[in-house]
């Protein structure tokens, strides 16, 4: 299975230093290409420069979020065909910060992954554990939870990718060992036996201060299919570093 890193951006970037990244990246893989596929998530305003910027480069685009409708009277919101006619062929969907900040609930999340795949884009959907429901015990008790409630009936790996992402990992510069990881992402693949249609072959991402320093670990472990990367996807270097460490 060919590995995916993506990169979030959150909501980072103006025209200029976006254009210089993506440029810079795209420089990066035409020169060598690598083996992954490399996904690059801007923030909504920079999605047609970024695309304009990485064309011909084998990389490729994302949104960070989208509506449930494809269209209509949502004030600031986008929809779905807007992120495909801007050049995405994925969308990050319920990442932990739309779900605390949005308070965006599983049937939210799942109302959107369905017109994701509807306007032809790739779900990234997120799950992962607070660090309560961590010291409690509940770590795949959770991520099953919200896998199974998140996710649309039997979709196939072109798709969809999960990415597991514990919360109090994010941006926090601490992650689960990697054994703990290995553990999560087989109880996400027996999971998806029964939520995917061909379980096997869906992505499952690693999210959660992934760094140059960590990547190749993490990279190792058994149905970890690549990252889902925050604040290293701002730094060419480590970003590009990270991805070679995926092959
Ligand atoms: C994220 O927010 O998706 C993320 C993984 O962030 P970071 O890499 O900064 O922890």
């Amino acid at each position: 299975m060919r590995k995916l890193v993506a990169g979030n951006w959150k909501m980072n970037g103006l025209m200029a230093d976006g254009v210089a990244r993506a440029r810079d990246l795209a420089a990066r893989a035409k020169a060598k290409p690598l083996a992954c596929e490399i996904v690059l998530c801007p923030p909504a305003t920079l999605l047609v420069p970024v695309a304009q910027a990485i064309a011909g480069s084998g990389l490729g685009l994302g949104g960070q979020d989208c509506h449930t409708a494809a269209a209509g009277p949502h004030t600031g919101d986008i929809g779905a065909p807007m992120l495909k006619d801007a050049g995405c062929s994925y969308v990050i969907l319920g990442h932990s910060e739309r779900r605390q900040d949005h308070k965006e609930s599983d049937a939210i999340v799942r109302a959107k992954a369905v017109a994701a795949v509807a306007a032809g884009l790739c779900a990234i959907v997120c799950v992962g554990e607070t660090a309560a429901e961590r010291a409690s015990g509940r770590t795949e008790a959770t991520v099953v939870r919200e896998l199974q409630n998140s996710l649309p009936p039997k979709l196939s790996a072109a798709a969809l990718v999960v990415a597991y992402e514990p919360v109090w990992a994010i941006g926090s510069g601490r992650t689960p060992t990697a054994q703990d990881v290995g553990s999560v992402h087989a109880r996400i693949r027996e999971t998806l036996r029964d939520l995917a249609a061909d379980a096997a072959a869906v992505r499952i991402l690693y999210g959660g201060s992934v760094k140059p320093a960590n990547a190749r670990d993490l990279a190792a472990v058994a149905n970890v299919d690549g990252f889902l990367v925050g604040g290293a996807s701002l730094n060419g270097d480590e970003f590009w570093s990270i991805a070679a460490a995926c092959g």
